[in-house]
């Protein structure tokens, strides 16, 4: 099971939730009721907002969860909406640029074309193995 799968697997489903399900918090009695809110994340250079999404706060202190049917569904809205346009602003440290300018002009390579080899080899490396 990935770490995703995991945190996913940590949420009440919307059946338990409906049913009543007693408020996370040992110390608390309370119950989780349903109510609605948009959400906002940036996604690659885009702002992505869902509007109406479910969420079930607990009347008594406050505390609030996400049923996992709604965290997937929200994950496959902002996958839809994201638009990756392949350009974007990346921010180095001086010393980084130099090397990276330095290795670009020593492979005959724009500085452009070196990064998007750089990444490209290095996501080959990770590939499998450490997906985050
Ligand atoms: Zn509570």
């Amino acid at each position: 099971m990935s770490k995703e799968e995991q945190r996913l697997f940590s949420h009440p489903s919307e059946a338990e939730l409906e049913a009543g399900l007693a408020c996370d918090d040992a110390e608390c009695s309370g119950e989780y009721v349903k109510k609605t809110r948009d959400i906002t994340m940036k996604r690659g250079s885009r702002t992505v907002t869902i509007h109406g999404s479910e969420y079930w706060e607990c009347e008594s202190c406050g505390s609030f969860t996400t049923a996992k049917e709604e965290i997937q569904r929200i994950q496959e809205k902002a996958r839809s909406q994201t638009n990756y346009t392949g350009r974007l602003t990346l921010r180095l440290t001086p010393e980084l640029h130099r090397q990276l300018v330095e290795e670009a002009q020593a492979n005959h390579r724009s500085l452009n074309n070196e990064l998007a080899y750089r990444l490209q080899q290095s996501l080959e490396a990770t590939n499998g193995k450490k997906r985050i």
